[in-house]
């Protein structure tokens, strides 16, 4: 039986340590101030903004919310991150993915300063990472790195598997996972032999977004899965990409959904946030 990677344990341990450089920074004359920017009604993104803000919150950080109608224009939610920017009560600003049609995520997203972009999406600190900087990386994929490191999995010299390319999990998944010396394989919707490919990997992450899709024939025995999709059933349910029953009788260590890479996306964020207003205010 797989040993179970608690996320939400390690995330209170990542919050606790958040909190503590939020109370040093307070006590220095800064409380360090995340800004989320919801756009639109999206029933999933509203509870995972409800989350982020309550967790900064908790951590005696500044939080910021703002809520804006789907049919905001790109240029509006421009002008609110501009003024984000200028904002020195505020040190981090996420803007809450998927953006509603008609927004130009890319343009929003180049509009964040690269010191404030929480989430680390802008292309300036995506080309850090590319190129092999030693820098903050996006949340939910620096939380996969953190949940393998406090289990003391081995990523060096390892084959890692990662199924997804998005810009949000995928890649930077596989550039983490590079930088820590592993030997990495991307896959996606055009992979010729998935399963091929999953079952020769030591790590395997899966960010695809289909429920149950990875099966446990799919995995090498006792490796280390870990498994970012988060899928609402029809009965309201909520499972990830992995057969978690089933893979968890193959794999040597497994994340659960909910409470694996879900709490771990947000206690990365407010990592980031903490970070980022140290480096910002040279404290
Ligand atoms: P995305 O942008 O939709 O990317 C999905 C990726 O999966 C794409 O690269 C796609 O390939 C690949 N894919 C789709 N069908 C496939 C198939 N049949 N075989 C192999 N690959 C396939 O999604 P995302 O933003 O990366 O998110 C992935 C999942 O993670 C979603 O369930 C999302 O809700 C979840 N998520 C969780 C967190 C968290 O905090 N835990 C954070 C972010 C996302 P192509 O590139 O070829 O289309």
């Amino acid at each position: 039986m797989a040993i179970l990677i608690d996320g939400k344990a390690l995330a209170q341990k990542v919050r606790g340590e958040v909190a503590a450089a939020a109370a040093e920074m307070t006590e220095k004359g800064h409380k360090p101030g995340l800004a989320v920017i919801l756009v639109g009604e999206d029933p999933a993104s509203q509870v995972y903004v409800r989350n982020k803000v309550r967790a900064c919150e908790n951590c005696g950080m500044y939080s910021a919310k703002f809520t804006l109608p789907a049919e905001t224009s790109t240029e509006e939610v421009i002008a609110l991150v501009e003024k984000l920017n200028r904002d020195d009560a505020i040190d981090g600003i996420l803007v809450q993915l998927p953006l509603p049609k008609g927004i130009d995520r890319k343009a929003v997203l180049r509009a964040i300063a690269p010191e404030k972009d929480s989430d680390m999406l802008h292309p300036e600190n995506l080309g850090e990472l590319a190129s092999g900087a030693d820098c903050l990386a996006p949340c939910t994929p620096s939380g996969v790195m953190r949940m393998l490191e406090e289990y003391d999995i081995p990523v060096e010299g390892k084959r890692c598997c990662v199924i997804g390319r998005s810009e949000l999990v995928g890649r930077p998944a596989a550039l983490l996972l590079t930088g820590k010396n592993g030997t990495v394989t991307v896959c996606h919707s055009r992979t010729a032999d998935l399963a091929e490919e999953t079952r020769r990997a030591d790590i395997l992450v899966a960010a695809i977004g289909k429920p149950k899709f990875v099966t446990a024939d799919m995995i090498k025995p006792g490796a280390a899965v870990i498994d970012v999709g988060i899928n609402r059933l029809p009965d309201g349910s909520l499972c990830g990409d992995v057969d978690f029953e089933a893979a968890e009788k193959v794999a040597g260590w497994i994340t659960p959904v909910p409470g694996g890479c879900g709490p771990m996306t947000i206690a990365m964020l407010l990592d980031n946030t903490i970070k980022l207003a140290k480096k910002r205010l040279g404290l």
